[in-house]
């Protein structure tokens, strides 16, 4: 069994809480991603894990071991770091079958191991060359590879594709996806990059400051969001938050921005106690934002405002709008013939919005 669990753990460094009070799951052979901006604690996080930091309070088990004070070597993981460090002397062929070699595996079983890797990591043209023959991208997937080799229980990933252009790393992402689901290993994967989260996890772990804010599927963190925070960082471009004050009454709420007033179903809402003028933030993802004339009809909040800026990509057009006393961004399929400072009437579906507490961060849906 290769189930992870977290109990109560915290790491200080001094007097800096990297890591505050964790307390989570993972299962067998599932895909965890942790994401969040740089020094959140992730690294951290995953360093306790494989043994390499231990923690300042708290319990860490794999399976039914309490394996908080083991040390690396006796946990069962393997882990590829964001500096990768590979044997220059050796060829590609070598690195990647140094480890299983080291521990007295036989060469046929050595051989194959070594190039179905080669060939997920589509390194095997490079099996012959040499680190200093390689290029960074191609060295950091010799790291991976050599990770993967030696088919730990869990496998550690620290932003290893951070030197890959665009195209390597979402074919990188896939590969990594298919080995880790052949493998059945488990696996804990570190980035700062939303979509590579969205793409990779089956479930992710949002950090911030030390803390998870939400530790969920990818589609509950964007459907869903636990607050300002992850509803922010996850999605691109990011959703769009709109201050206003939210009057509850029975029936419903009413958020009310500078103009609009959108309503929100009683049954919609949590019961989170509302102050008279709740200071609130609306969401809208910029997709959700239609033109008028062209909106599906379940669209009826309605919002006027001025075009403040365009940019098109070709497929897509990137357009911000002054309304309701904030600049928001909004998305549209093509080039819609609109001109700077004109006024436009937008429609949201109200399945579309969110509502935040503007203190707190809350979602209150
Ligand atoms: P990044 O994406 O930049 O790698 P991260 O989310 O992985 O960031 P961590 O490396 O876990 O963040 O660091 C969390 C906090 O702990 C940071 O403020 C960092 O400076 C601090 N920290 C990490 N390691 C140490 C250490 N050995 N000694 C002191 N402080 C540390």
């Amino acid at each position: 069994m290769a189930s992870v669990r977290f109990e109560n753990v915290s790491k200080v460094f001094g007097g800096l809480v990297a890591a505050h009070n964790l307390n989570f799951e993972i299962n067998d052979g599932e895909f965890i991603v942790f994401v969040g901006p740089s020094g959140c604690g992730k690294t951290t996080t995953l360093r306790m894990l494989a043994g390499l930091e231990r923690p300042s309070y708290g319990r860490i088990c794999i399976g039914d071991r309490d394996v908080t004070l083991d040390s690396p070597g006796r946990r069962d993981i393997s882990m590829v770091f964001q500096s990768y460090a590979l044997f220059p002397h050796m060829t590609v062929y070598k690195n990647l079958a140094f480890g299983p070699d080291v521990r007295g595996m036989g060469k046929p079983e050595i051989d194959s191991r070594v190039r179905s890797v080669a060939e997920t990591l589509h390194l095997d043209k490079l099996l012959d060359r040499y680190p200093h023959e390689l290029s960074g991208g191609q060295r950091q997937r010799i790291a991976l590879g050599r990770t993967m080799i030696r088919q730990p229980k869990i496998f550690l990933l620290d932003e290893p594709l951070s030197n890959l252009d665009a195209a390597l790393r979402v074919s990188m992402r896939s590969g990594i996806i298919e080995l880790q689901k052949r493998l059945a290993v488990t696996a804990v994967y570190v980035t700062h990059d939303q979509v590579e989260a969205m793409t990779m996890g089956d479930r992710i772990a949002v950090f911030k400051d030390g803390i998870i804010l939400q530790f969920d599927t990818p589609q509950n963190i964007y459907q869903h969001p636990a607050n300002t925070f992850v509803a922010t960082f996850m999605g691109s471009p990011k959703m769009n938050l709109i201050p206003g004050t939210l009057d509850v009454r029975p029936s419903g709420a009413v958020a009310q921005l500078a103009d609009a007033s959108l309503f929100f179903a009683s049954d919609r809402l949590i019961d989170f106690g509302a102050q008279p003028n709740h200071e609130v933030e609306v969401g809208i993802r910029p997709q959700d934002i239609h033109w008028v004339k062209d909106a599906p009809s379940r669209c009826t909040h309605t919002l006027r405002g001025s075009i403040k800026a365009i940019e098109t990509t070709g497929p897509e057009t990137y357009v911000t709008i002054a309304a309701e006393g904030a600049e928001f961004g909004s998305r549209f399929p093509s080039f819609a013939g609109i001109a700077l400072g004109q006024s436009v009437e937008l429609a949201v579906d109200p399945n579309d919005v969110y509502l935040f507490d503007r203190k707190t961060g809350r979602n209150l849906l």
